[in-house]
């Protein structure tokens, strides 16, 4: 997730205007924020400088006499862009990663700024009549293109409104930063604790786990909601009540405290959204996606419903009867039941055990097979870097296209105390012109230490390469003429779609096997366990689509209607009972902790609008030759490299040589089921 990532984005963020005191002094990078940075005074300074030169660059449009160019008026705003954006995404980083805690109440602080600065020119009507009357006969398509998305996203924003409304939505922007940041940084600090009184209850997980978590001199084992004790938790223990405890221990995170802000939060955006001429905020949200309009989202999650229902049913049928042989007082399945008897229903069905594979993948290994693997598919070089990190166990490379750098990437992979406690992306430079672009990764594998070579799961090596999926987008539609339209900056509803397609790689043999060794014995992953172990991961499909429906549901229904009409509680549990067959745990509240709420706000729908765009555009690959045929290069060209500076339903056709349809996801739902 990126905070400052677009100017839609930067609408629905920002806080207090900052008294600019001193003309902050040249920083030692600025480039890179945490390059000599040793206090919150100097990240402060950091952000200050590119706020400062953002200014300049505005000051420079503004001073413009006669005709309105893209030389004299859209380039100084693109460098505002560059300035916003740079000094926002990198804040941001800050604020998820650094060590020092004061540092990061600072990013915390100032990110507000960056955005209330981000509203305050998507406010600034001189800068759009600017916009409005640069001459564009010239203008090539992709210039044409982002002046006037710039422009509708200026009208979304209020430009166009009378000064009164302008202030007031530059102070509900403010607002709703400020809300949002509260919100996360609540979940972000809520680690909560599950003390186990009995150590046999830690039966059925993994034995590396069990040696790491030895119990206290009074007997007790604690564990946290982080998430590498969390999942192996709810995915193998076989004590009903730990795997409970811990379900509702994670799903109460930043409750009750997080319930009261996001209604404020939704208020806010309501008011927003009345304030700007819409019905409702999902109807503002979803004005400058590809879905259109909330209107047209309820009759897609209705289409995908139709497509993945009668998939899911059956499964939980096929589910339910294993069950009722194997312990049928473990019936009815509660939520906390869904991943481990899942889990069990894998094993005895596809003779496939989740941890047998575990030592085929050590974190290192791993890695140099992620970046082998893009590298190929590609084209492109992976060089170590000696780049300037911010702790220690970062790692950076330098990606070569042909032989020349076209970009740095940076790999902040393992959890650390006070580190955000999420997998995801962020830009770290846009790249336009000669400025290479750069990227990070901030995730939470488990890593090599002491002795132990930080054994992964299958499904964090498939989340590994979904997540380098982003960067490659960020690195490889960074060589336009613009930053404001480098990478990722697409339409947002279209951002997971590169990255979904890249998990469907990793069921390939050839390519996992040219990785996947046994850490001790070196010997391959064996074809017939990789047959085994993709049969068993495809299984559930279905249900997985009606789960994604689920989380899309309540994030629209809590933004498609007044706030004082929303019933978190009863959302939440009744789109839980809409598409899942569990009980639900009434004493569970995830939308405390739900944080897509936040960044996302109504349009959690992206992560399944793009699975079905995702496998669409893996159908056009050979199944045969992933990597090396022709596909590959095509789809570097057409999706990947134009950034934002085409609509996305143009890249997919300009890729397939058609539009999108529904038939590649019907097609991956049924190779998940047995075959009759
Ligand atoms: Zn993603």
């Amino acid at each position: 997730m990126n905070l400052i990532r677009s100017t839609a984005l930067l609408m629905s963020l920002a806080v207090p205007a900052i008294a600019q005191t001193a003309a902050p002094k040249p920083p030692a990078d600025p480039l890179h924020a945490w390059v000599g940075m040793t206090s919150p005074a100097d990240l402060e300074n950091w952000v200050n400088y590119h706020i400062a030169e953002e200014k300049k660059a505005v000051a420079e449009i503004l001073a413009v006499k006669g005709t309105r160019t893209i030389e004299n008026t859209l380039k100084p705003f693109d460098r505002a862009q560059f300035h916003l954006n740079i000094a926002g995404n990198q804040d941001y980083l800050m604020f998820g990663l650094h060590d020092n805690k004061e540092v990061r109440d600072k990013a915390q602080a100032l990110l507000q700024n960056i955005s209330a600065e981000g509203t305050a020119l998507q406010l600034n009507q001189d800068v759009y009549h600017a916009l409005v009357a640069v001459d564009k006969t010239k203008a090539d398509a992709s210039t044409k293109y982002y002046l006037d998305r710039t422009l509708l996203e200026y009208r979304l924003a209020g430009v166009d409104k009378d000064a009164d409304t302008r202030e007031k939505v530059r102070k509900l922007s403010d607002q709703i930063t400020e809300q949002s940041l509260h919100f996360s940084r609540t979940v972000q600090d809520d680690v909560r604790k599950v003390v186990v009184k009995d150590p046999a209850d830690l039966d059925g997980l993994p034995a590396d786990y069990i040696e790491k978590h030895k119990p206290a001199a009074d007997g007790t084992i604690t564990l946290t909601t982080d998430q590498p004790d969390m999942l192996p938790v709810v995915t193998y223990a076989k004590s009903p009540r730990l795997r409970r405890d811990m379900y509702l221990a994670y799903n109460n995170r930043a409750f009750p405290g997080n319930k009261a802000v996001l209604l404020d939060l939704l208020k806010t955006r309501q008011e927003m959204a009345t304030t700007l001429g819409y019905k409702t905020w999902a109807d503002l949200a979803t004005a400058d996606m590809m879905i259109g309009s909330a209107d047209k989202l309820r009759s897609f999650l209705k289409e995908v419903d139709e497509a993945s229902r009668p998939a899911a049913a059956k499964e939980f049928a096929l589910l339910e009867a294993f069950v009722k042989e194997k312990d049928p007082s473990a019936l009815p399945l509660a939520a906390s039941d869904s991943s481990y008897w899942s889990e069990q229903y894998r094993r005895a069905k596809y003779d496939f055990d989740s941890q047998s594979v575990r030592p085929y993948f050590p974190y290192p290994e791993v890695e140099k097979g992620v970046l082998a693997t893009a590298g190929k598919l590609f084209h492109i070089e992976f060089r170590p870097s000696k780049a300037p990190i911010w702790n220690p166990t970062v790692t950076a490379y330098d990606i070569y296209d042909q032989g020349k750098l076209a970009g740095r990437i940076y790999l902040d992979m393992h959890p650390r105390e006070g580190k955000d406690k999420w997998f995801s992306e962020s830009g770290v430079i846009p790249g336009s012109g000669s400025q290479i672009p750069e990227a990070a990764l901030l995730c939470n594998f488990p890593g090599p230490e002491d002795g132990d070579p930080g054994l992964l799961q299958y499904s964090d090596v498939v989340t590994f390469f979904h997540e380098f999926g982003h960067m490659m987008h960020e690195v490889l539609g960074g060589h336009g003429q613009w930053a404001g339209t480098a990478g990722v900056s697409t339409e947002r509803d279209f951002v997971e779609a590169p990255s979904q397609m890249l998990e469907e790689f990793f069921e390939d043999s050839g390519i996992l096997q040219s990785f996947a060794k046994h850490y001790k014995t070196g010997e391959v992953l064996p074809s017939t366990t990789i047959d085994k172990m993709v049969r068993a991961g495809r299984f559930a499909r279905g249900s997985w689509v009606q789960g994604q429906l689920r989380y899309s549901e309540l994030s629209l229904s809590v933004h498609d209607r007044a706030p004082d009409q929303v019933d978190l509680d009863a959302i939440n549990k009744k789109t839980f009972v809409d598409h899942m067959p569990y009980v639900f745990l009434d004493d569970s509240h995830m939308y405390a902790s739900f944080t897509h709420l936040t960044g996302y706000s109504s349009n959690y729908y992206t992560y399944v609008l793009d699975k079905v765009i995702a496998v669409d555009l893996f159908s056009a690959f050979d199944p045969k030759n992933l990597l090396g045929g022709p596909a590959a290069m095509k789809y570097r060209k057409t999706v990947l490299e134009p950034g934002g500076n085409k609509s996305a339903n143009d890249l997919i056709k300009d890729f397939l040589g058609r539009p999108q349809s529904m038939d590649a996801l019907k097609h991956w739902i049924v190779l998940g089921l047995p075959a009759q």
